[in-house]
């Protein structure tokens, strides 16, 4: 099967008049990538009380292969009326979740983390078609979901020991112990960048706290995220504990305003997260906002080339540069700035950007038709306002996917969109520092704060570096590294609450105290 239409790349086509949906019946789909049909070919999409349902939208959304450009298949997502019935499921299903011990929902948990391993060659291909990822790339993802996975399994086991800790209050005649509640049926909205990542950061914490939830995916990368509902009814999981329905904004609008649900975990941009918590703060509903960012790197005078070279192609040309966490702004020691740039340049040079069809590939395409346009909007701008471009600055020739050149920009002033707003891009911003008070103020000088590396031999100077950055995770002589037992989240702009580690689990759950009489 190949072929056809070729998507010139609108919202249009993804929400297209039901009579052109023949366009959608034959759909280009690489043999080499041997994608099970089962993956994409979902008559019923939307996931509610442990069954499938088809989607009542008036329109089906297409999914876009973005290294060719062509749809690949197509799907109906949920009406406003299917969220109230998942939000009803969940409700209703909450009851009896919550009384379930952690010694068994751990082990559920533990049972998606391996049927996660199980599909992983199939997840894989999938995301290598829907994403655009190189493989290694996708490979990583499974892994991450499935570790997420493992690690809430161990904290599940451990909960109920911890319930009902005495406190001691100095009054001989009360006593006082500490219990931990799930908040409720939660509302799990999420990005397309890391699809199943970022919905096991939510996922795994919800349901090991006791929660129900019931899943918005993105629009653009849903199909990956059924497979959730594949494994919760492979693995027994009750009716009602996971729900998901697809859908675009107006779905996750109405998911926010449900009043059944208690609590909003939301990852995406900062436009969509204001929006998030105005509807929230509506119903008095707590929100965890995982958001946008513009991440410094500090190259230190004392740096080994070769290792900060990796690390700074690493930082923002992994994912094609679609990470929340890219570390877009790269602030190098003046001393090194010239002997740095060069090598950086021969690195990006060497990358090959291609798509699923080159095994070799290490940059794949962006991933949806918006961000491409988004993103060559931003190079356009940047060649009118004549920055100093030394590598790229524009699409790939000649290509028909949402392939961008890795680009470099030197000197970018400080007050310059391209130094100071997320571009989800292979779009690199430089500016040199003569002392390390001025690498941080510079690092600092932004309105986000989620993430942000320092390299130098000195480990120990670079170090004392990192704990002056206003970053929720720092990364020291390395690039990008996140493990399931560390925090994820921003300061500032970059969103409220943390994920991952402990601190993920306590986004679910609320404290009891209660006070007895001894
Ligand atoms: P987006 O804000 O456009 O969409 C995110 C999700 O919100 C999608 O599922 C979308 O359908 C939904 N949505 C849209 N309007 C809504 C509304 N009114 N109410 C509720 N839900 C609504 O973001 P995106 O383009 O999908 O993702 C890119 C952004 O995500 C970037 O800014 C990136 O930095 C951020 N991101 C952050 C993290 C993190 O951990 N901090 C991780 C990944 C991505």
């Amino acid at each position: 099967m190949d072929e056809q239409q070729t998507i010139a790349g609108t919202h249009q086509f993804r929400l297209i008049e039901m009579e052109t949906r023949a366009v959608t019946t034959t759909f280009s789909r690489p043999q080499h990538l041997n994608v099970p049909a089962d993956l994409l070919d979902r008559p019923k999409a939307v996931f509610v009380n442990g069954r499938w349902q088809v989607g009542r939208a008036a329109a089906p959304m297409i999914s876009i292969d973005p290294s060719t450009a062509k749809a690949f298949s197509s799907f109906l997502p949920a009406s406003p009326d299917q969220v109230g019935e998942a939000t009803e499921a969940a409700e209703r299903a909450f009851a009896d979740w919550r009384r379930t011990s952690g010694g068994e929902r751990s082990r559920f948990l533990s049972a998606i983390a391996a049927g996660l391993r199980d599909r992983k060659a199939d997840l894989v291909a999938l995301q290598m078609l829907n994403n655009g990822k190189p493989r290694y790339e996708a490979e990583i993802d499974v892994d991450d979901a499935a570790a997420t996975f493992d690690y809430y399994a161990g904290v599940a086991k451990d909960l109920d020991a911890e319930q009902g800790r005495s406190v001691a209050l100095g009054d001989d005649t009360l006593a006082g112990a500490t219990h931990f509640e799930p908040l409720g049926p939660v509302g799990l909205i999420v990005a397309w960048n890391f699809p199943m990542v970022t919905t096991a950061w939510k996922l795994a914490p919800a349901l090991a706290a006791g929660c129900t939830a019931v899943i918005k995916p993105s629009e653009f990368t849903t199909l990956a995220e059924l497979v959730y509902a594949d494994l919760a009814g492979q693995i027994g999981l009750p009716a009602g504990v996971l729900n998901i329905i697809p859908g675009g904004g107006e779905i996750g609008a109405a998911l926010c305003a449900d009043r059944r649900i208690r609590k909003i975990s939301f990852t995406g941009s900062n436009a969509t997260g204001s929006r998030v918590m105005a509807a929230a703060a509506s119903r008095i509903v707590p929100v965890s906002l995982e958001l946008g960012g513009k991440s410094p790197i500090i190259i230190l005078e004392d740096a080994d080339i070769a290792q900060a070279v990796e690390i700074a192609a690493a930082g923002i040309f992994f994912n094609c540069g679609q990470m929340c966490s890219a570390t877009s702004r790269l602030l190098v020691a003046e001393g090194i700035a010239e002997d740095f740039t060069t090598a950086l340049l021969g690195k990006a040079d060497q990358l090959i950007v291609a798509g699923h069809e080159d095994p070799g590939a290490q940059i794949g395409p962006l991933t949806t038709p918006e961000q491409f346009a988004k993103v060559k909007a931003v190079l356009e701008k940047a060649r009118a306002d004549g920055l100093d471009c030394i590598a790229g600055g524009s699409a790939v020739p000649g290509r028909q996917g949402f392939f961008i050149e890795p680009s470099i920009y030197r000197n970018v002033p400080t007050d310059h969109p391209l130094w100071r707003e997320e571009i989800f891009g292979p779009v690199l911003a430089i500016r040199s520092f003569t002392s390390t008070d001025e690498a941080v103020a510079l690092a600092n000088d932004t309105d986000f704060g989620l993430a942000a590396t320092v390299v130098g031999t000195d480990g120990d100077a670079a170090a004392a570096v990192a704990r002056n950055l206003d970053a929720g995770h720092v990364w020291v002589n390395t690039s990008q590294m996140i493990f399931p037992n560390t925090a994820w989240g921003g300061f500032k702009a970059s969103g409220i609450g943390r994920e991952l580690g402990p601190w993920g689990l306590s986004a679910y759950r609320g404290v009891k105290h209660i006070t007895r009489a001894a």
